[in-house]
């Protein structure tokens, strides 16, 4: 990563065409077996390549490989907590949600290039990759992780019910590559020369179990309300069995059961989205008219909670459930 912008330089493939800037690349700068970075040439902007990623203040290029290594930065920056990474994916996070995200979670506006747009530039007719919005969705999930913020996961629901379920047909073998909001038509394809998307749609589905709970010391979240059965250990050792049970996003009512191993208090932190309490994008690139609210009740009785981060937190003694 930090040898992004490390480089000679690029040709130039609009004014040159592919076969002159490909031979400037093989005859100017590469000489097999010995590219260093005083040869190295690159894809400039496009390959998010131009400058150092921790100047990097926007997200560019190419939507697919912009968000992928947006990921990376902030899976680094978990493992590092260097405030270089953490900054730097708070950024590009922040300009892609703020400025260059569409209302269903898409992203990377323009065909040519595959690539983000400018700020503020979110035409009905974007490309809108199903890969871009994978990797949109993996994005926001790991600045969760490093955050423990709620928002981050406001945006990988939106755009995994949006933009990433889009991608497959009910019938589950057609897929869409783009994604624009007015498609004049709706029919996708069994198959593509550039097969990209389906592999990405599976690569999000088979990770999605490990992103509806997470924990952090005592505190367990609730981060998606996806029907399901988990067993989650505690910082205090605690085996906690947790489940839910909803209809959503087609209904509201969601219905946890906790099932601590012996009782055991701890935090239980439940994500009120965004939209649920009149915020439906963190720096009101939308607004909604709707009016949405939320209802917590623990055992039957109204529960009150504090929202910290997006969470609300239920901090109490949790019995175990006697059959
Ligand atoms: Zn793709």
């Amino acid at each position: 990563m930090e040898n992004r912008g490390v480089n000679t330089g690029y040709p130039l493939w609009q004014t040159w065409g592919n076969d002159k800037a490909e031979k400037w690349i093989k005859d100017q700068k590469y000489k097999e077996g010995t590219v260093t970075n005083a040869t190295r040439p690159t894809w400039g902007d496009y390959a998010q390549d131009s400058i150092s990623v921790f100047k990097q203040k926007t997200i560019e290029g190419h939507a697919v490989r912009a968000t992928l290594l947006a990921t990376g930065i902030t899976a680094v920056a978990l493992e590092s907590h260097d405030p270089q990474y953490m900054q730097t994916a708070d950024q590009l996070w922040d300009n892609m949600v703020g400025r260059r995200m569409f209302v269903t979670g898409g992203v990377g506006a323009i065909a040519h290039d595959e690539k983000f747009g400018p700020d503020y530039y979110l035409p009905t007719d974007a490309y809108l990759e199903t890969c871009a919005a994978v990797g949109a969705g993996f994005f926001s999930q790991r600045m969760n992780e490093l955050t423990g913020n709620g928002k981050y996961m406001d945006e990988f629901e939106r755009v995994l019910y949006n933009n990433v379920l889009t991608g497959v047909s009910l019938s589950g073998n057609q897929y869409t590559y783009q994604n624009p909001l007015n498609a004049h038509d709706h029919s996708r394809w069994a198959w593509h020369s550039c097969p990209c998307c389906p592999p990405m749609f599976l690569k999000m589905v088979s990770e999605l179990p490990n992103y509806i709970y997470a924990s952090s010391g005592d505190n367990l979240f609730v981060n998606m309300f996806i029907g399901s059965d988990a067993s989650i250990r505690l910082a205090n050792k605690t085996l906690v069995a947790v489940s839910q049970q909803t209809n959503y996003p087609w209904e509201g009512k969601i219905t946890v059961k906790v099932d601590p191993e012996k009782e055991s208090a701890f935090s239980l932190s439940l994500r009120i989205p965004g939209w649920a309490r009149g915020k439906e994008n963190p720096y009101d690139l939308y607004k909604s008219n709707l009016t949405s609210s939320y209802t917590l009740m623990v055992n039957g009785s109204l529960a009150n909670a504090v929202i910290n981060n997006g969470y609300a937190v239920i901090n109490r003694k949790w019995k175990k459930v006697t059959r």
